[in-house]
């Protein structure tokens, strides 16, 4: 792209994208960012709403270098929040895209639910209806989509000894594949922080990405078929659908953002895919 494209679409940023109620409760939304000029297989999905470092940067640059950059919005919060029977329920929406995921997720958050069967029902129904919804402004996942999750974890893991939280880490990912969790194929341990990591599902990209010292777990095609592995996320769908997934994680905290190292990471992605 030339200089002067360039500084003018810098001068036009309004920070906003369009948006795109879901059309059965209109307060859920994607908003979407892309490059106007061409269609695109790579359709980049922040899913968990206060997961947000690296928005603006990815925002800018699709819409600049090409690709698709979905927001999933409601209330600023991880979660969404769905009514059902005028009752309101919690779910992780990286758990919605298989009704095995919906349902576990919904009944993880909203314990109360497994006294209503009917009611259940309703709520997974609605939960795989934001999935497809989401899918459906990802091209419906045709054949050579590429997927690309966007997310933030926190400093270390819950339980690390070092007062960390959260469950994302590669010092926990270790941990698990020593204890034998079937969803990791192979990890590697490169030079960054252990919370700033890729999880990916394609060799190739493993093997491009392990020269260039970054962090890497190698999801297990098994969880494509193996139904305890089946949790509803993207990662698994990608699996399931043989589509070419990435996911960039990086800490976020407020004193200590991985804001220079997910930006990077960004740029890694784009010379990997070309959007
Ligand atoms: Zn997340």
């Amino acid at each position: 792209m030339n200089i002067l494209l360039t500084a003018l679409l810098s001068l036009s940023w309004s920070g906003a994208g369009e948006r795109l109620p879901f059309p059965d409760q209109p307060d859920i939304q994607l908003e979407r960012f892309q490059h106007t000029g061409r269609s695109t297989r790579v359709f980049f999905l922040a899913p968990h709403e206060n997961e947000n470092v690296v928005n603006d940067y990815l925002a800018k640059k699709v819409q600049a270098e090409g690709g698709v950059f979905l927001i999933l919005r409601q209330r600023g919060e991880r979660h969404l929040f769905l009514n059902v029977a005028e009752q309101e329920y919690e779910v992780d929406p990286n758990r919605i895209f298989t009704p095995a995921g919906a349902e576990s997720s919904l009944r993880r958050e909203n314990p109360e639910l497994a006294q209503d069967a009917a009611l259940l029902q309703q709520a997974v129904a609605k939960a795989v209806a934001v999935g497809d919804f989401i899918k459906r402004h990802m091209n419906d996942l045709r054949r050579g989509t590429v997927i690309i999750a966007v997310h933030n974890n926190t400093d270390g893991f819950d339980d690390d000894g070092k007062d960390g939280v959260g469950t994302v880490s590669m010092v926990r990912y270790q941990k698990k594949l020593d204890g034998g969790a079937g969803y990791i194929k192979r990890l590697h341990h490169g030079t960054h922080d252990e919370d700033d990591l890729f999880f990916i599902t394609e060799k190739r990209d493993f093997r491009k990405l392990r020269r260039l010292g970054y962090n890497l777990v190698l999801q297990h095609p098994r969880v494509a078929d193996d139904p305890d592995e089946d949790d509803g996320s993207l990662s698994v769908l990608a699996e399931m659908r043989n589509l070419r997934y990435l996911n960039i994680e990086a800490q976020r905290r407020e004193d200590c953002d991985h804001w220079d190292v997910q930006q990077k990471m960004v740029d890694q992605v784009f010379k990997l895919v070309r959007p």
